[in-house]
């Protein structure tokens, strides 16, 4: 099974994607998730990117390639691609990609929610620095990390110019993908508000639904 999960950021592309590849047994590539790893590191590449994804900019396209084309070749029967594609051109290459291995993408979730909501989350989202986990606030809660302990911090791209310019640039590049795939009929779009197993509900009805 080869899936695209779309959305903006805040919408809970991460969580469910988490839920989703534990249900089905196939690996969660998420290139945000690559990129923080890689600045972690310090690697060549991460030091490349951190000052476009500081910025809530889109880090360019072939660095973004490079490392998730190991990634799908390892996993190439079964993924789901979480933060890619985010425009046509990644659509684009995608595609390449996936015919070069031999396979296609089977469905596409569209996962649905309003800016005001999202804007609201992001705001209140506090990340682990050593391991990448999100957490939400609550009347200042949690300070620390529920998985290691770690104080949370927040990320530079969840501060409001920066949410500000995720958002426009979703609208703008990524909001299109899915009238793209649209056309291939493979969009399931899913109503992303809700608590998180509401939400996880109505994707696993929709997959079986399409299966
Ligand atoms: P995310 O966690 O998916 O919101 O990704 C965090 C940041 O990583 C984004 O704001 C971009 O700077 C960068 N990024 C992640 N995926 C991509 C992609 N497919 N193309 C370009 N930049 C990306």
């Amino acid at each position: 099974m080869r899936l695209i999960i779309l959305g903006p950021q805040g919408a809970g592309k991460g969580t469910q994607g988490d839920r989703i590849v534990r249900r089905l047994g196939i690996a969660h590539v998420s290139t945000g998730d690559l990129l923080r790893a890689a600045v972690r590191e310090g690697t060549p590449l991460g030091e490349r990117a951190k000052g476009y994804m500081d910025r809530g900019e889109l880090v360019p396209d072939e660095l973004v390639l490079d490392l998730l084309r190991d990634r799908i070749r390892e996993h190439k029967s079964g993924f789901l691609l979480d933060g890619y594609p985010r425009n046509a051109e990644q659509a684009k290459a995608l595609e390449e990609m996936l015919t070069e291995m031999g396979g296609e993408v089977d469905a596409v979730i569209s996962l649905e929610v309003p800016d005001e909501v999202l804007i609201d989350r992001l705001s209140r989202r506090r990340t682990c620095p050593k391991c990448g986990h999100p957490h939400t606030l609550r009347n200042g809660e949690p300070t620390v990390c529920e998985r290691d302990g770690t104080p949370l911090i927040q990320r530079d791209d969840d501060k409001p110019d920066a949410i500000a310019r995720r958002l426009k640039i979703f609208h703008e590049q990524t909001k299109p993908l899915i009238d793209f795939y649209d056309g291939q009929g493979l969009v399931l779009r899913i109503d992303g508000v809700g608590n998180m197993e509401e939400v996880e509900e109505r994707i696993r009805r929709l997959l079986e639904d399409d299966a």
